[in-house]
Formats: C-alpha cells, sequence, structure tokens
C-alpha cells in the first residue's frame, strides 16, 4: 500500500480520495476550500494545513484541479519539494499542451508522471468505476496502475505523455456532437408527429444508435435513468462539456485538425451556458434547441 498525497479534494477529489483509504493507502488531502477538508477528514483522509506538508514524505501525488493553469501552478511547487522518484498522478482535464509541461516539470526534478483524466463523473467517483485514460511511460504506468485501480472500472494506457488528456477531449468532443445530433433527430420527430418511443426503439437498434441515445436519452421516457426523467439534473453539466469542448477546440487550432462540427458544437453549448444553463445536464440543450426557429 503506497503513502499517497491528494492535492484537490472538490466533487470529484473527495470521492476518489475515500476510495483510495477504502482500497488500504494513506492519504493525506489538501484542498483550498477548509470544508472540502473537513469532508476528506470524515472518510478517513488525514488533513494538512498545505500543499507542502500534503508530501512530506509521500511517494505519490495525486492531483484533481480545475484546469491547466492549476496543475501547472501546483507542479512547479511541489515538483522541486518532493522526496526524489516520486510519481505525480494528474486526474484533471486540462489541455494537452499544459500536461505536457507538467510531465516536463516532473522530469526535470527527477519524478515520474501520468497524465490520467477520468471519464465517468461524481457518480462513477463515488462508485470507483471511473474510467481512466493515461499517458505517460511504461514504467510510470506500471506504478500508477495499482493506485488507479482503487477509483476505477477501466483503465486505458493511451500512450505517451499527454495522451490521456488528447484521448479525454476527442472522446467528448463525440459525445457533445452525438448529443446535438441525438437532440436534433427528436425535434424533428416531434415536428414530423413521430413519437420519441418510435424513434427511440428504432434507431436504437439501428445505425443512429449511439451512447447518447441509448444510454442518456434527452427526452423523458425511453430511458428511465436519464437525466431528462428528473428536469436534467446533472448528470454531466453543460458547463463541463462547454469545458472539453473548448480544450477540443483549442487543442484543434495548435494542430490544424478539421473539426467543423466540434466547433458548432462548442458554439452550441456557449450559447445554452449564456443563457444561464451551464448547471444543468448537458442532454437539456434539446430545450435550447427547440426554441431555435429554423433558419
Ligand atoms: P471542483 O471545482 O469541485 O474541485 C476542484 C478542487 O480543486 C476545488 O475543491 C478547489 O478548491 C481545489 N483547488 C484549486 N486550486 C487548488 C490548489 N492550488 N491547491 C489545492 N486545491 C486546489 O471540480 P471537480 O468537479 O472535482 O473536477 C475536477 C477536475 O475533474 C476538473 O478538471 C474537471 O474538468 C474534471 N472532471 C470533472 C467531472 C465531473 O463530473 N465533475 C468529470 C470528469 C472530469
Amino acid at each position: 500500500m503506497a503513502t499517497i498525497a491528494f492535492i484537490g479534494l472538490g466533487n470529484m477529489g473527495n470521492p476518489m480520495a475515500a476510495n483510495l483509504v477504502k482500497a488500504g493507502h494513506a492519504v493525506t488531502g489538501y484542498d483550498l476550500v477548509a470544508d472540502n477538508l473537513r469532508k476528506a477528514e470524515s472518510s478517513g483522509v488525514s488533513v494538512a494545513g498545505s500543499a507542502h506538508e500534503a508530501i512530506a514524505g509521500t511517494e505519490i501525488v495525486v492531483t484533481m484541479l480545475p484546469a491547466g493553469a492549476h496543475v501547472i501552478s501546483v507542479y512547479e511547487d511541489l515538483a522541486p519539494r518532493a522526496p526524489k522518484g516520486t510519481l505525480f498522478i494528474d486526474s484533471s482535464t486540462i489541455d494537452v499542451a499544459s500536461a505536457r509541461r507538467a510531465h516536463e516539470i516532473a522530469a526535470a526534478n527527477g519524478h515520474l508522471s501520468v497524465d490520467a483524466p477520468v471519464s465517468g463523473g461524481v457518480g462513477g467517483a463515488e462508485a470507483g468505476t471511473l474510467t481512466f485514460m493515461a499517458g505517460g511511460g511504461e514504467e510510470a504506468f506500471a506504478r500508477a496502475r495499482p493506485v488507479l485501480d482503487a477509483m476505477a472500472g477501466k483503465i486505458v494506457h493511451c500512450g505517451d505523455a499527454g495522451a490521456g488528456q488528447a484521448a479525454k477531449i476527442c472522446n467528448n468532443m463525440i459525445l457533445g456532437i452525438s448529443m446535438i445530433g441525438v437532440c436534433e433527430a427528436f425535434v424533428l420527430a416531434e415536428k414530423l408527429g413521430l413519437s420519441h418511443q418510435a424513434l427511440f426503439d428504432v434507431a436504437s437498434t439501428s445505425s443512429g444508435q449511439c451512447w447518447s441515445l441509448t444510454t442518456y436519452c434527452p427526452v423523458p421516457g425511453p430511458v428511465p435513468a436519464s437525466p431528462a426523467n428528473r428536469d436534467y439534473k446533472p448528470g454531466f453539466a453543460a458547463g463541463l462539456m462547454l469545458k472539453d469542448l473548448r480544450l477540443a477546440q483549442e487543442a484543434a487550432g495548435s494542430t490544424g485538425a478539421a473539426t467543423p462540427l466540434g466547433a458548432e458544437a462548442a458554439q452550441l453549448y456557449a450559447l445554452f451556458e449564456a443563457m444561464g444553463n451551464g448547471g444543468a445536464d448537458f442532454s437539456g440543450i434539446i430545450n435550447f434547441l427547440r426554441g431555435k426557429a429554423a433558419p
């Protein structure tokens, strides 16, 4: 069992750290928010008064932070102070360039590192069934795997530094685009007098089949567990979908990849958020599409 410093005990970090404790690891946590520290303490995490205190004598540092700038600043602060040979695992969703920079900072200070963003949301974090997409060298990944196991349903080693973040934003770009596609089909079906259930029964077993339809159906009824059945309470908030679509657009811009539908999806989610829906589930964009008149 390992000694782990966990930095960033928010909605995701708190249950993830709790699962590390349950698996028998010695976890010391730090967050800027006192309430998050109290919550972590109640699940058996030892809380530290600072990030420096959290990493004293640690073998592994896990970060679960809002964005790339937070990760870089924490790495710049902690990497020179952590015991040599520490394994750094960043599970935040951040831009690929910052992820690669974080690996460089770790390596320059004699550490191993893995970018390991997750899919599965707060529910997956609580249940310990997250999907981890990992990027980094073989040795770093081999050390990270048993730690990730305590929080994971599935772990995929996607390649070298930054490959985990690349997989995450590509996957979520598919998700954002496919959700809008499914919503548009239901809106058109409504105009044509076709019932939700009839469209679902056909498309869910035909070539229109996809996760956005069969697991996360954006209209109430066909899939009882989907957020549409509870007034679009998340689930996966539209604001987080917008964050990921923007990361994909940033990466498309810097690499010259053509992603016209990804760009359109980012714009539609930006409008949806600007109308005050950032906290609603991302499948709620169907209501926004219903309100848009055809050009
Ligand atoms: P959150 O805002 O609830 O948690 C982030 C935490 O980091 C906060 O508690 C904040 O106080 C803390 N923090 C910020 N700077 C810090 C610092 N310098 N030192 C210590 N703590 C610091 O966000 P979240 O929902 O837990 O998401 C975390 C990451 O996971 C994000 O990158 C997000 O995109 C990604 N993610 C979230 C979900 C989800 O459903 N919430 C799903 C997949 C991925």
